[in-house]
């Protein structure tokens, strides 16, 4: 665990949450840099490296979020968990902003948070304790096979959390129908898609 008031910052940009839960809300998107989860299919494989010249202070970023209308932050990645996130959240929030953060779960939530996705991957598995706190659980289906993995992830976390199954984008034209399919005969689920894709959003 990297205890930090600097940040790696990939890239961050004001746009729609395109997925889940809070699927339209306008959320300003801080992606950090680094991840060593290393799924196959990852559209954003550009984040899996950190450079020194990312690395920015939490109060400039601070204040670039505040230029922007958006109250809510999403904190994605890369896995944003790698680094403590107490004082970048703490920040936010003594500022009343909603906090989001997606993760794969593989690292501890360290940090202040109003809303946690969850998107556990079978390529690192996620702690434990991520399952207790998770908002939502968001299972990514490139295969009829991921349904039952989804299934087993969808019995780990609490009773409040919401599920949903988003196809992988490249497959998204055959997992789909599988996942209407499947939501027809397990109701508990919800579809998620990447709106802001089919908007072509950033
Ligand atoms: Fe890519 Fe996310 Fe998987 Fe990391 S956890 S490899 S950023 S999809």
């Amino acid at each position: 665990m990297v205890m930090t008031d600097k940040l790696p910052v990939m890239e961050s940009f004001l746009s729609i949450q395109g997925e889940g839960y809070h699927q339209g809300k306008l959320s300003y998107f801080i992606r950090l840099a680094g991840c060593d989860v290393g799924c196959t299919w990852c559209d954003v494989k550009e984040s899996w490296t950190v450079n020194e010249k990312q690395y920015r202070d939490i109060y400039e970023i601070f204040s670039e979020i505040k230029s922007n209308p958006a109250k809510t932050v999403i904190i994605t990645g890369g896995e944003p968990l790698i680094y403590d996130l107490r004082a970048f959240t703490a920040l936010l929030k003594s500022e009343g902003y909603s906090v989001h953060v997606e993760t794969s779960g593989a690292y501890e939530a360290i940090g202040y948070f109003d809303w946690i996705t969850l998107s556990p991957k079978k390529f690192k598995k996620p702690v434990s304790t991520i399952y207790s706190i998770a908002n939502e659980l968001k299972a990514i289906i490139a295969s009829k096979k991921d349904l039952e993995w989804a299934e087993e992830e969808s019995l780990k976390v609490n009773k409040d959390c919401y599920l949903y199954l988003q196809a992988e984008w490249d497959r998204r034209e055959k997992q789909y129908p599988a996942i209407y399919s499947y939501i027809r005969a397990n109701p508990k689920w919800k579809i998620s898609l990447q709106a802001h894709k089919y908007l072509e959003l950033q």
